[in-house]
């Protein structure tokens, strides 16, 4: 089962905490014990996981990826958004979770997050629903 979500970012820069929505898309798949990928299809946005307990750690995560990659950097890129683009490399387009007993397996503290590195903007988001093989 592929799912495909709208996600609306707020800032230039923003860590959209979608735990809740992955969660509610697996309860409602009805899939008990499996796989679930997460899929970011833009060039300019990627998927981590991290502390989502306290919202200081992802402003942290943010603060430093300005730091590491300038807003201006002698880019090629014409269209002037590359400082996005390598972020967006850096913290990937996907992630892989499990899924046991209908619910998301995460450690305490972990959360789910899209990270916008161009916005605002509607994103997509894709949750692909792998139930094990009852074969095996
Ligand atoms: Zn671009």
């Amino acid at each position: 089962m592929l799912y495909r979500i709208s996600v609306r970012t707020r800032g230039r820069v923003d860590f959209q905490d979608i735990t809740g929505t992955v969660s509610e898309t697996i309860k409602s798949s009805g899939m008990q014990s499996g796989i679930c990928h997460i899929f970011v299809p833009h060039t300019t946005a990627g998927v981590t996981i991290n502390e989502h307990a306290d919202p200081s750690v992802v402003e942290d995560i943010m603060a430093q990826l300005d730091k590491m990659v300038p807003q201006h950097g002698g880019y090629r890129h014409l269209e002037g958004n590359s400082p996005a683009h390598i972020k967006a490399s850096l913290v990937g387009s996907s992630q892989t979770l499990f899924v046991d007993e209908g619910r998301l397996v995460l450690g305490t503290w972990q959360g789910v997050f899209l990270c916008e590195f161009d916005g605002p903007r509607n994103r997509s988001l894709l949750i692909k629903i792998i139930p094990d093989s009852t074969h095996g």
